[in-house]
């Protein structure tokens, strides 16, 4: 894959359709009524796995969605904390990066000692 963010689109797109299908599958995600209390108590268990699954794929989701913006933007590439331009083995592996690794990890850094609140834990989820 060559660098150009044509590609970079295709790859995203591709991606937000994959995140949009399973996301569409959110509904089949139900807890039937049982009679058996351990069964219920099951369930609900699977159904909080279930759902903390989803949250993760809504914040890529969401990740991607700016990603492909940023394409439109032409700001796509360019880390949104410094403004340099994120290496492209970077953006090999992870497309919808929006931070250079040098930022993401100060960002990382950040959350785990509570500084950023849900909405910067959204902005990374790669
Ligand atoms: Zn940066």
């Amino acid at each position: 894959m060559s660098g150009c963010s044509n590609n970079f689109q295709k790859v995203l797109e591709a991606k937000r359709s994959e995140l949009l299908s399973s996301a569409s599958q959110r509904d089949d995600i139900r807890i039937e009524n049982s009679p058996e209390d351990i069964e219920r108590l099951h369930q609900r268990m699977n159904h909080e796995l279930a759902i903390s699954h989803l949250d993760r794929q809504t914040a890529l989701l969401k990740s991607v969605e700016q990603a492909l913006e940023r394409i439109e933007t032409g700001a796509f590439g360019i880390c949104l904390h410094c403004e340099e331009m994120i290496p492209e083995k970077r953006l090999n592996a992870v497309p919808w990066a929006a931070f250079c690794l040098h930022c993401q990890e100060e960002l990382e850094r950040r959350r785990a000692v509570g500084e950023l609140d849900e909405e910067d834990t959204l902005l990374s989820a790669a």
